[in-house]
């Protein structure tokens, strides 16, 4: 029996309930500390943390992806481009069983983290959004204090030893520390858009998860804000692995180390957004192999 397999067959752990969630304080899937590298080692040799294989989604009897299959580095930033409708916020929400809440939707294939299958019947979902993260394309800070956004998840984990050292921590990795340390009582609602954004960064990461998944962080934000989401992308892939949706080809181009390209596949009857190409940005922008691929990011449809 898996560390994974002990912790979904646990009779003892707790379902999460609206608005609360109550966990185990020990952790039960495998610990993944930090690279000692700093994620510097060369792509070959990085470990896998996502294993698609052979991904396909449905929302009723609607195929929105089909026949997608890549692995996600670790210590990387992963950028998911393509056109609008092509799948992209259905396979980011894929990672973290997101899309659970959606009564129509269906997985088909696998989707293995660090070789456990997320979507295997013993998963623990509540372990799973622990491990790995989500900030949305808009901002959503609770109507809380700046302090108690960042502390809440912390809390509700258990994780109450030395919270603000954690939540100054968070703050800090998330540059948001210099602009709120006075002000942490006040509402998070008080902040600025980008402010906000990384603040839900900051709680997102609070709990030291493995993965980010960030689904178009910067598009309902400035430009000055959108570059301070983009600098924070290049200091914390050191500690965590990022996959970001966006649909600014030039965000992707600048913080993705990969970057898959989605589109629409349109030869058969029906429509479904589908992997076309994957590798290395510079590859995708400026040589990559599929037709598809170089009349997107040329711009020529989109
Ligand atoms: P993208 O992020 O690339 O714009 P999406 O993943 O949002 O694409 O959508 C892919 C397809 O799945 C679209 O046809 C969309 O209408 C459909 N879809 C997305 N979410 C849902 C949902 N909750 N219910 C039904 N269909 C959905």
């Amino acid at each position: 029996m898996t560390a994974w397999d002990r912790t979904a067959g646990d009779p003892r752990g707790e379902q999460p309930v609206p608005g609360r969630v109550r966990l185990r304080t020990e952790p039960s899937l495998p610990v993944i500390r930090p690279e000692a590298n700093g994620g510097s080692a060369p792509i070959e040799t990085r470990p896998t943390v996502f294993d698609i294989r052979n991904m396909a989604v449905y929302y009723g009897q609607n195929c929105a992806l089909a026949n997608t299959s890549f692995q996600i580095y670790r210590s990387l930033v992963t950028a998911v481009i393509g056109p609008s409708g092509c799948g992209k916020s259905t396979f980011i929400r894929s990672l973290n069983r997101m899309n659970d809440a959606i009564p129509s939707f269906r997985l088909e294939g696998q989707v293995l983290y660090h070789g456990h299958d997320l979507y295997g019947s013993r998963a623990n979902r509540v372990e799973v959004r622990r491990r790995i993260g989500m900030v949305f394309q808009k901002p959503n800070p609770f109507p809380k204090s700046v302090y108690d956004n960042v502390a809440w998840a912390a809390r509700n984990l258990g994780m109450k030893h030395r919270l603000d050292e954690r939540v100054e921590q968070a703050l800090r990795q998330a540059a948001l520390w210099d602009e709120v340390k006075d002000r942490l009582r006040d509402s998070a609602l008080g902040l600025s858009g980008g402010q906000q954004q990384r603040l839900c960064i900051a709680r997102a990461i609070a709990i030291e998860p493995d993965v980010l998944l960030l689904d178009e962080p910067a598009s309902a934000l400035d430009p000055v804000a959108t570059a301070s989401i983009e600098d924070l992308m290049h200091s914390l892939k050191h500690r965590f692995t990022i996959v970001i949706v966006t649909h600014n080809m030039q965000q992707a181009a600048r913080v993705a180390d990969r970057t898959a390209f989605f589109s629409l596949d349109t030869t058969g009857p029906d429509r479904f957004g589908t992997l076309i190409e994957y590798g290395a940005t510079e590859t995708i922008f400026r040589g990559a192999s599929d037709s598809r691929t170089r009349d997107y990011v040329a711009g020529r449809f989109g």
